[in-house]
C-alpha cells in the first residue's frame, strides 16, 4: 500500500474543490460577542450565492442576525445528499468553546451557524460543564475547511507524524488509521486503546503530534482513577493522550473497561458513560497489562536517527482539527453504515480492524489495507492468548487428553504438565494445583475428588469435547495428528 495522492475518491468526493485560503474563518469578530443560545439561521438568511464563504464573525453577518458566527463553505463535486447536520464544540479565536451546527444546504455547500443548543431532531446539545484547566487546554476545531479524500488526509496526517515522530512506516501509518477513527469514536462499536512504548522523549514527540489529528484531544500526565472519573468523558468523548508509566490495577481495569461503549461509571454525584479513545505511554520497554484484545501496541524511537521537528505549530493544529471535522461531517453517515467485514483473524482482531477500517470513508482499498498491518498483531495476540494461564493449562489438559484412555486425570498432574509446558516455553512462573483447579473450573471444567489420590477430570467424551473446543478457542496448538477431534473430517 503507498501513500498517494493521485487517488480520486468515488463520485461522492471526486473532485472536491480545495478550500481558498480565505475560506478559513478569522474567528469572532472583535465586537460583537455573539451568544452560543443564537437561533440557527436559515438557509435564506444566508448572503451570497451559495458560493462564496461569508466569513466567521463578519461584522455585516453578526449585525444582521446577531445570531453570531455564520458561515457557508462551498463543496462543489461533493455528494451532499446523505449528509446529515450535527452539532460540534468549536473553539473561537478569542478561546470561547460554542457548539456549531454543520448542516448541508441545496447539496452545494454547507452551513456552519451557532448553533441553538439542540441537534435537528436530536437530543439537545450543549458544551459539556468542564473545569477551567479543561476548558483552556482542549484543542478544537474553529470550522469545517475541506480536505480531498480519505486517502489525501490519511496521508497527510502520515506525513505530520513522519516529520515530528520516530516511527517505522508500518505504525506510522497504524496510527494514522487510529487517529481519524477518533473522530467516530461515537458511532464505532469500539475504539482500541493505542499503547506506546520506546523512549521517553519519543513518545512525547508522538503525543503531542496526535494533538493535531485526534479528535477533542486532551493530554495527561500522571492520571489516576480519580482524574478520569472527573473528566466528563461520556459527555464530551475526547482523546485522552496519556503518560502514565505506572499503571495501577485499577487504573488497567479501568482503561480496559472504557474501550467499549454504553458501560457506566460512578464520578461521585452522578454516573456517566466511560468510553472515549485512549493512546496511553507505558514507558521504555514495559509489558503492559493491558489486554491485546482491546490495544494496539505501538513501539516509538528504536533504530531511527535522524532528528525531528519540534511538536506541530498551532496553525499546523487547527488546520489538521478543521479538515478532520469536515471528514467527520461528511462521513460519520458512512460510517455509521459501513460493511467493511474482516475474517481470518481472532475474533478480537477483527473488531478493531473493523473499527479502524469503517473510519475511511469511500475507499475500500485504503480501508483493507489495516488488516495487512493488524496481522503481527493478531500473531501476537494468539500467542499471547495461549500463553496465558487458562491457554497453558488447556494445553496441559489436551495432552492428557491423548495420552490417557477414558481414564482420569488428578489435578496435580495437569499442574505439573502445565509447569513442563511453562519452562520449556521459558516462563519461570510455577501453577499450583488449586490454581490449576481454578481455572478449570472458570472454564467450566469440573473436577471430582478421584478416590484417596486428590481432585481430577475423568476424561470421558463430554472431557474431550470441551478440552478440545477451548483449545481450539484459545489457539492451543494441535499437536497429535491422529486425534480426530483435532482434525475433524471436513464436511463436504
Ligand atoms: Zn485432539
Amino acid at each position: 500500500m503507498q501513500e498517494s495522492n493521485d487517488y480520486s475518491v468515488s463520485q461522492n468526493n471526486g473532485g472536491a474543490k480545495t478550500e481558498s485560503p480565505e475560506a478559513r474563518p478569522n474567528g469572532s469578530s472583535g465586537t460583537a460577542q455573539p451568544s452560543e443560545e443564537a437561533p440557527v439561521l436559515p438557509p435564506a438568511a444566508l448572503r451570497g450565492n451559495g458560493d462564496d464563504l461569508l466569513a466567521h464573525g463578519e461584522s455585516e453577518t453578526d449585525s444582521l442576525h446577531s445570531g453570531g458566527p455564520v458561515a457557508q463553505i462551498a463543496t462543489a463535486g461533493v455528494d451532499l445528499s446523505g449528509v446529515t447536520p450535527i452539532s460540534e464544540l468549536i473553539r473561537w479565536a478569542n478561546g470561547r468553546i460554542v457548539t456549531s451546527r454543520l448542516a448541508p444546504y441545496e447539496n452545494k455547500s454547507v452551513i456552519h451557524a451557532n448553533s441553538t443548543g439542540k441537534t435537528l431532531n436530536g437530543p439537545s446539545y450543549r458544551v459539556p460543564p468542564m473545569s477551567p484547566g479543561v476548558y483552556r487546554s482542549l484543542v478544537l476545531p474553529t470550522a469545517p475547511k475541506l480536505f480531498g479524500s480519505a486517502r489525501q488526509l490519511f496521508s497527510a496526517i502520515a506525513e505530520l507524524l513522519e516529520k515530528h515522530v520516530p516511527l517505522p512506516k508500518p505504525e506510522r501509518s497504524l496510527v494514522s488509521y487510529w487517529a481519524m477513527a477518533t473522530w467516530f469514536a461515537d458511532v464505532l462499536q469500539l475504539c482500541p486503546t493505542l499503547v506506546v512504548t520506546g523512549s521517553g522523549s519519543a513518545a512525547n514527540l508522538l503525543l503531542r503530534t496526535l494533538v493535531a489529528v485526534c479528535r477533542r484531544p486532551l493530554l495527561l500526565a500522571d492520571a489516576t482513577a480519580a482524574t478520569l472519573r472527573a473528566l466528563p468523558l461520556g459527555e464530551l468523548l475526547p482523546t485522552l493522550l496519556m503518560r502514565s508509566p505506572q499503571l495501577s490495577k485499577q487504573m488497567i481495569a479501568l482503561l480496559d473497561d472504557s474501550t467499549h461503549p454504553g458501560y457506566l461509571v460512578s464520578s461521585g454525584k452522578d454516573f456517566q458513560q466511560f468510553y472515549c479513545p485512549k493512546c496511553i505511554y507505558v514507558g521504555e520497554d514495559a509489558t503492559s497489562h493491558l489486554k491485546s484484545s482491546n490495544s494496539i501496541r505501538i513501539h516509538v524511537g528504536g533504530s531511527i536517527t535522524r532528528s525531528f521537528s519540534a511538536p506541530p505549530t498551532g496553525d499546523v493544529i487547527t488546520d489538521f482539527q478543521d479538515r478532520l471535522l469536515a471528514y467527520r461531517f461528511l462521513g460519520r453517515n458512512k460510517v455509521i453504515s459501513s460493511n467493511f467485514h474482516v475474517s481470518g483473524f481472532r475474533p478480537e482482531t477483527s473488531a478493531i480492524a473493523e473499527a479502524l477500517g469503517a473510519a475511511i470513508v469511500d475507499d475500500p482499498e485504503w480501508q483493507n489495507g489495516v488488516t495487512l498491518l493488524l496481522k503481527a498483531h493478531d500473531e501476537q495476540s494468539r500467542v499471547e492468548h495461549s500463553s496465558g494461564t487458562n491457554g497453558i493449562v488447556l494445553r496441559a489438559l489436551l495432552f492428557h487428553c491423548h495420552e490417557s484412555n477414558g481414564e482420569h486425570v488428578f489435578v496435580r498432574e495437569i499442574a505439573d504438565t502445565a509447569n513442563r509446558i511453562s519452562s520449556d516455553d521459558g516462563e519461570s512462573g510455577k501453577l499450583s494445583s488449586e490454581k490449576v483447579g481454578h481455572v478449570l473450573r472458570n472454564l467450566g471444567l469440573y473436577t471430582r475428588r478421584l478416590g484417596s489420590g486428590g481432585r481430577g477430570l475423568v476424561i470421558d467424551k463430554q472431557t474431550q469435547m470441551r478440552t478440545h473446543r477451548l483449545s481450539h478457542a484459545y489457539d492451543v496448538p494441535k499437536t497429535e495428528p491422529a486425534c480426530i477431534l483435532c482434525h475433524p473430517p471436513k464436511a463436504e
